[in-house]
């Protein structure tokens, strides 16, 4: 029988073997989870405005709507596909 995970128990009124999955070995306080979750929350991304063409776009990504990225054009962002 493995400590840890699914574990096999054997009874000795019964012939079957019976497969009891991964159990907690303690109960987690309402404090505790609370405490986990206080983490669960959406996060606003990070937004700058380009200095290519003042839209907003993601930090530390290229600019979707001119496709370029510290000055450096490196895809072919929404403008170029408009014209
Ligand atoms: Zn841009």
């Amino acid at each position: 029988m493995s400590r840890r995970g699914a574990s096999q128990r054997e009874f000795s009124n019964c012939t079957k073997e019976i497969t009891v999955g991964a159990l907690p070995k303690k109960r987690i306080s309402h404090r505790r989870q609370a405490n986990r979750r206080g983490h669960h929350k959406i996060q606003i991304p990070q937004l700058t405005i380009c200095r290519q063409c003042g839209q907003a776009r993601l930090s530390h990504h290229v600019c979707p709507n001119c496709g370029t990225y510290r000055g450096r054009q490196v895809i072919e962002g929404r403008q170029a596909k408009a014209e």
